[in-house]
């Protein structure tokens, strides 16, 4: 059987907990940016010790550092394909 009383105890409980920590001061703290677990502000890269965080933040990088060399060469070829006949004219 289910004990009413206790399962009150236990929801009162949480919602204390909720209540004191959205009105009490919430540490500063940053969140996993593969999980979005609060993590240390210190913690450097921005994952949490899940090694499945981790692995995932360092394909991420790759990813984005891809990303951006892929951005700057098309940013390069446009640019180019745009200076490049001004140039021709002013020689
Ligand atoms: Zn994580």
């Amino acid at each position: 059987m289910v004990d009413t009383k206790k399962v009150k105890e236990n929801i009162q409980r949480m919602t204390n907990r909720v209540a004191s920590s959205t009105s009490g001061k919430v540490q500063p703290h940053k969140h996993c940016r593969v999980c979005f677990r609060p993590i240390k502000l210190t913690a450097e890269p921005r994952v949490c010790s899940d090694q499945a965080c981790i692995d995932r933040n360092i394909r991420d990088e790759k990813n984005e550092r891809q990303m951006k060399i892929w951005m700057f060469v098309f940013l390069g070829i446009f640019a180019f394909s745009f200076l490049g006949p001004m140039l021709l004219r002013m020689l």
